[in-house]
């Protein structure tokens, strides 16, 4: 089709290969170097629930394991005030570049989660943490709040910590993204198309674009220009 842009919309995933050409005249140039996109679909990451053990109550019903039930009435109450998290063990080679995070916080008490913060890890011990996101208002209560996440960072562990004083209170943490291994969405590059090797005008003062004609009578840089014979 002939347009000056395209969006390529409700993919599925697969492996889609992009090219470009120019059209002048009715002349259409070579197409342009190929654009290879890999489309996946984010999947909501799963794993081993990792963290603080037990829960302020002695409860088993709100350990770490409850900001992953997907019950958004269950949550973690800590048995520490402070510095306590839970997370997921994705697994060994199992690492994933993460693009979304979404948050319930517990009843009644969403200002328990200011100054929380989401983190991405090589190591277990998140010696090595990466911040994604950081709570600076009290989220809003009774939903689930959405952060899109910009870090092409691969990693194995993610987490919730909670501020201090805050018990590490969440009903729901979940952590969106992709497996590693997968190229960057790159759109074609005009510039390819640009790079045409001369730009030849006919007698009658048109431009001629690639793909090169076989023969005839052109005008270049200003001269005449017998191509083939
Ligand atoms: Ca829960």
């Amino acid at each position: 089709m002939a347009t000056n842009s395209y969006d390529d919309e409700n993919l599925d995933e697969g492996h889609y290969v992009y090219q470009v050409s120019a059209v002048v005249d009715q002349t259409e140039s070579e197409l342009s170097s190929a654009a290879e996109v890999d489309m996946i679909l984010y999947e909501r990451l799963i794993g081993k629930v990792i963290g603080t053990s037990g829960s302020w109550s002695g409860s088993s019903t709100s350990t770490r394991n409850a900001v992953f039930d997907g019950d958004i009435t269950t949550f973690f109450d800590a048995p520490v005030a402070d510095g306590a998290w839970a997370g997921l063990d994705l697994g060994k080679d199992n690492e994933a570049i993460v693009t979304e995070i979404r948050f319930y916080p517990r009843q009644n008490l969403p200002d328990r989660m200011v100054g929380g913060c989401f983190q991405g890890a090589s190591k277990s011990n998140f010696s090595d943490a990466v911040t994604f996101y950081t709570i600076s208002d009290t989220p809003k209560t009774d939903t689930f709040t959405s952060i899109s996440v910009v870090d092409a960072g691969q990693y194995r562990y993610l987490r919730y910590i909670g501020p201090e004083n805050g018990f590490c209170n969440v009903a729901e943490v979940e952590f969106y993204g992709y497996r590693s291994g997968i190229s960057a969405l790159t759109p074609p590059c005009a510039d390819n198309v640009r790079q045409t090797p001369e730009i030849l005008f006919d007698l009658q003062g048109r431009y001629v674009v690639t793909p090169m004609p076989k023969h005839g009578l052109y005008i270049h840089k200003g001269k005449k220009m017998l191509i083939g014979g």
